[in-house]
């Protein structure tokens, strides 16, 4: 089968290589057809990628279809098109057992710690596979961005009618305010481009999205004046915009990092005292994003046509991927066809 391999920083190399062997109960062996690219992919390439090896086969957002299984499964047979839920959990540690998976000590994120679905066959728990009869393979590639967000938001259990910042208008800011809209949330979201904010304002409507540029605090407070957010969502991973989401929350407020990352983060506790305010971080997802989101989508509620800017096949993603990581390219979404 081909696959293609991160060989290195920089060094994609499209490799034949053997086809996996028939799966074993609680496996699937799927036929990957369309894979989503984020960040995450463009830093492996880039190898700013905490934690990461190579050669490394990337892809964790994928479109599949099953083609080979045991005769044990019920809800899974050959045929069946699924998004894969791509954190593989043990099942037998200590929040495994508390039912926070997604926290699992034993995580292998499948194409980022293991090799993932940036190849024609792979193997799969069949756990981790999500089923839809009406969605295409592109939609169901995008569920596990879509989840990122769908979980940040359920962490932050918001209530109809809340005012909710959310900053950053890259995908995971979009998904963000995608479901904090399906709450009933009104959303604010800011950004410092005005491309995403403009792309933001045209999928979203209803939202009010503003550019962070000169001073984010003024430029909210000119919208609510003291009546602040009290559900702020940073999703940048970016320390600056994390440590300044502290002043966007109203009394009493949540501030949610959905972005992370490698370092500390500063508050001031008199603030965060005053206010009592409560921090939640949000980390990848669970099953139950995952099939929210599908009746989503199957329901017509979400429509992921207009994230998917890019396009590109087995063939062409080498040559297109430099293309694709340039931010002037107006990239939302690429996908691969496979
Ligand atoms: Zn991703
Ligand atoms: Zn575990």
């Amino acid at each position: 089968m081909k696959a293609i391999v991160l060989d290195q920083p920089g060094k994609f190399r499209l490799a034949q290589m053997d086809e996996p062997p028939a799966p074993t109960p609680g496996e699937a062996l799927v036929r990957v057809r369309q894979i989503g690219v984020c960040g995450t992919d463009f830093h492996a390439l880039r190898g700013e990628q905490p934690f990461f090896t190579y050669p490394r086969i990337l892809g964790h957002e994928l479109g599949v279809e099953v083609v080979a299984v045991t005769s044990d499964e019920q809800n899974i047979s050959v045929g069946t098109h699924c998004s894969v839920e791509p954190y593989f959990n043990c099942g037998h540690c200590s929040p495994c057992q508390r039912g926070k998976p997604n926290c699992c000590v034993n995580l292998k994120v499948f194409g980022v710690h293991i090799d993932g679905g940036m190849r024609e066959f792979a193997l799969v728990p069949t756990a981790r596979l999500h089923p839809s009869q009406t969605l295409s393979f592109e939609q169901l590639a995008l569920v596990e961005p879509l989840a990122i967000g769908a979980h940040a938001v359920s962490r932050a259990q918001l209530g109809a009618g809340e005012r909710v910042l959310v900053v950053g208008a890259g995908p995971i800011g979009l998904a963000v305010t995608q479901f904090a809209l399906l709450a009933g949330a009104r959303v604010i979201v800011m950004d410092i481009s005005e491309q995403r904010l403009a792309f933001c304002q045209g999928l979203y409507p209803t939202a009010t999205c503003v550019n962070s540029g000169n001073d984010a605090l003024t430029e909210l407070q000119a919208l609510v004046s003291d009546d602040l957010p009290t559900a702020v969502f940073d999703a940048t991973g970016n320390p600056h915009s994390m440590k300044a989401a502290f002043s966007y929350v109203g009394y009493g407020g949540r501030l949610i990092f959905v972005g992370l990352f490698q370092g500390d983060v500063t508050f001031h506790d008199p603030y965060f005292h005053s206010h009592e305010l409560t921090l939640l971080s949000s980390r990848n997802a669970t099953s139950a994003d995952f099939r929210r989101i599908i009746d989503f989508i199957e329901a017509g509620q979400i429509d992921l046509a207009p994230w998917i800017t890019h396009r590109a096949s087995l063939e062409t993603i080498i040559d297109s991927f430099p293309q694709w990581l340039n931010r002037d390219s107006g990239i939302i979404k690429g996908v691969i066809a496979f």
